[in-house]
């Protein structure tokens, strides 16, 4: 089956109590044994299984080209449990420079910065990452495509090789291109993990995390055991809202990317915008990879303004249909200034705004940012200053 039938069909069936079309949410937290004491319908306690958890999985399982998923609460308790569950060698864990900010707060703020070993590299530099993972004994190769907030294209098949060489597990963040848009597996990944916060769920309105694993994986038991001991699991609610999202999300994907491309273009011609950061565009260093190994090139990008902080800021202040908010995925267009988000430690040069493009008809979108980006009708008033090329990237 293709990719569309799987996203409507899989995990779940016609209801065969009711005849229900869509499938029924379980909130049940626990389940009748029979007069021998056994469980006949398979299901016992919520924390280890609930029907509504196991169609996200099984369908999750199908569409990524897996063979079983394991849903999570969120993204972060899905990464959090790859990383306790990753078969431990000198505790070794390679991740790219450029993250989601999340995992970075993770490793800096709680015990996980502790208990392993963090290396981080640029992984468009495969040189980087075999020195990386030849330096000492590693367990786990994380990589993340396209990258957040500098949109890098990162060679997933160059980088499992680097890691299986070396003996350790390469486990892809598929978050930003999805199973529509990218399929870590055939380009040799160990697992994928994907935010369902984002474009899964589609809308906004629900957080879980899922990893998805082949046949026989290592790493199966151990997030099994994670989740139903760790007490991560996702709620029934938030994987019918997933199950409700995914049946959409190849038609959104398609929409996102479509919309995506037109407004990169129009941001690359704005003359206040001295770079964008989008592997659609032909300029893109992502762009040749991201053709290769995407069927499409995604809708986040970010773009840089003349002027720093300040300007970018301002700029995001003046927009009124794109809505000044975190996160990525949904239907509505989101637009975030990374830098003051994240911090000293931001890779995000001071003038980068980060926008998820929603689907809203591209036209309004372009027209809101080219009416944010004017100032008094004087386009390019933020114009020539240096930030872009703090990154290496060329202003065009
Ligand atoms: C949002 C996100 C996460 C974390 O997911 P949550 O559901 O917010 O915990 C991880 N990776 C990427 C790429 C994300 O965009």
């Amino acid at each position: 089956m293709h990719l569309e039938t799987k996203a409507i069909h899989a995990g779940r069936g016609v209801d065969p109590s009711t005849g229900a079309v869509t499938i029924p949410l379980h909130p049940s937290t626990t389940f009748e044994r029979g007069a021998d004491g056994s469980f006949p319908s398979g299901y016992e306690y919520i924390r280890d299984d609930n029907p509504t958890r196991h169609a996200f999985e099984t369908a999750m399982a199908a569409l990524e080209g897996g063979q079983a998923a394991v849903a999570f609460s969120s993204g972060m308790a899905a990464i959090t449990a790859v990383f306790e569950a990753y078969p431990r060698k000198g505790n070794r864990i390679i991740v790219p420079d450029d993250m989601y900010f999340g995992i970075r707060s993770l490793i800096d703020e709680t015990d996980i910065g502790h208990r392993f070993d963090f290396v981080a590299v640029d992984m468009r530099d495969m040189d980087a990452l075999r020195a990386a993972v030849g330096a000492a004994p590693t367990g786990l190769v994380w990589i993340e495509t396209p990258s957040n907030p500098l949109i890098r294209v990162v060679d997933v098949r160059a980088a499992c090789n680097i890691a299986h060489e070396a003996g350790a597990l390469a486990v892809v963040d598929n978050t930003w291109a999805t199973p529509i848009l990218q399929r870590p597996f055939e380009l040799g990944a160990d697992a994928v993990m994907h935010s369902a916060t984002k474009y899964i769920g589609g809308h906004s309105d629900l957080m879980a995390g899922v990893v998805v694993l082949p046949d026989a994986s290592p790493l199966e038991r151990p997030l099994r055991m994670i989740q139903k001991h760790k007490g991560t699991a996702a709620a029934p609610f938030d994987c019918w809202l997933a199950l409700r999202g995914l049946q959409t999300l190849p038609v959104r994907m398609r929409a996102h990317c479509e919309g995506a491309q037109k407004v990169a273009e129009a941001l690359r011609k704005h003359p206040a915008v001295e770079a964008v950061l989008f592997p659609g565009l032909p300029g893109d260093p992502g762009h040749a990879l991201a053709g290769r190994q995407m069927s499409g090139y995604g809708a986040m990008l970010s773009f840089i303004v003349g002027g720093g902080a300040e300007a970018a800021v301002a700029v995001a202040g003046r927009l009124k249909l794109v809505v000044r908010a975190t996160s990525l995925g949904g239907t509505h267009s989101l637009i975030e200034h990374r830098a003051s988000v994240e911090g000293p430690r931001s890779m995000a040069p001071s003038g980068l705004l980060r926008l998820s493009v929603g689907l809203e008809h591209p036209q309004d979108i372009i027209d809101d940012l080219d009416q944010a980006l004017s100032v008094a009708g004087r386009p390019g008033a933020f114009r020539g200053v240096r930030l872009a090329r703090d990154v290496g990237y060329r202003p065009k």
